[in-house]
């Protein structure tokens, strides 16, 4: 018996190691597992977009199973409104505009366009209606003319210049050594947020879709730029189905409609006098963003009196 014992635990011992190698193996999976991606049914048809009107219908979502990050979420956007979306850092908001562009497809619940479900339809078809101005604009590596020009590449070049006018960005690239020709990007010239945002609308502007998203930067912009980047996004929002993915609440004022998110439902809803007059979440981050926008006014006239 003892002889056999041996070889037993031995291969119990085999038997744990290998047990917790495939435990590590499926741990690296984990880590390795990339997003799914979202693929087109056989059966996706072309999104006929009308006035581009949004429904979110009890939307649920989470990254990780474990984590809810929506919980039931339903609003409208009605044709050529516009609707901004506020609330605590990692409430969700960014994901909104994800799921909207499908970059995720929902677990509970649906969105939809004029009627049709956003995963009823091609990705394509659904892009193409949606301009997307994300929170980091990514430009390619080449002229600034190019990069404006990227959303309708048919454009001429008068439609360029006016696009970056109409962006506010028309003075600041005729500025640069070689104006519209420069070169910008990682092996060009860097451009700052609120730059690479208003090349971001001008491209928006030349691609005029009937629906917009703007996930505004969260990084903070001067008060010149903010007033700069607001005038341009009210011209290229107008008429337009426009969802506005919020950091800095100076931006929703003009909504018909602000939804706050908290910890994946919505919170509280309505115009930005109301939810003021309502005095509860929405009037506490107002009142939080004023008095450190004023904080940084004082500071800013200290510094300049010295
Ligand atoms: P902020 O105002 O800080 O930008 P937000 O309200 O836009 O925040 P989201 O970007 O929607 O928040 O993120 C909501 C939550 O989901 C966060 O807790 C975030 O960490 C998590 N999250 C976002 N993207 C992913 C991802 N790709 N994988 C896993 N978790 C994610």
């Amino acid at each position: 018996l003892m002889q056999l014992s041996v070889p037993l635990n031995f291969i119990g011992f085999v038997y744990r190691e290998i047990r917790q190698g495939l435990t590590d193996i499926e741990q690296m999976f984990d880590l390795l597992e990339v997003e799914p991606e979202v693929v087109d049914r056989p059966d996706a048809g072309e999104l006929a977009v009308g006035r581009g009107a949004i429904a979110f219908r009890d939307v649920h979502f989470s990254y990780d199973p474990a984590r809810p990050i929506l919980k039931g979420i339903s609003f409208d956007v009605p044709a050529g409104r516009t609707v901004a979306i506020v609330g605590p850092s990692g409430a969700g908001k960014s994901t909104i505009s994800r799921l909207l562009y499908r970059f995720y497809d929902v677990q509970e619940g649906a969105i939809t366009i004029d009627g049709q479900d956003v995963r009823a339809v091609t990705q394509k078809s659904l892009r193409d209606a949606i301009g997307m101005v994300p929170q980091d604009t990514v430009l390619f590596n080449d002229t600034v003319a190019y990069n404006i020009r990227y959303g309708r590449p048919s454009a001429t070049e008068e439609e360029v210049f006016a696009a970056a006018e109409i962006a506010q960005i028309g003075h600041f690239i005729r500025a640069l050594p070689e104006g519209f020709d420069t070169r910008v990007g990682e092996r060009g010239l860097k451009l700052s947020g609120g730059e690479k945002q208003r090349v971001a609308i001008a491209r928006t502007v030349l691609k005029a879709p009937p629906i917009l998203i703007l996930d505004e930067a969260t990084s903070a912009l001067d008060t010149t730029t903010e007033h700069e980047i607001q005038a341009a996004l009210d011209t290229v929002s107008k008429n337009r189905t426009t969802l506005v993915i919020a950091h800095r609440l100076s931006t929703v004022i003009n909504a018909d409609e602000i939804i706050v998110l908290r910890d994946g439902l919505i919170a509280e809803r309505g115009t930005h006098a109301s939810l003021l007059a309502a005095d509860g979440l929405y009037a506490s981050m107002w009142n939080r963003q004023r008095e450190a926008v004023q904080a940084e006014e004082q500071l800013r006239k200290v510094r300049e009196s010295d």
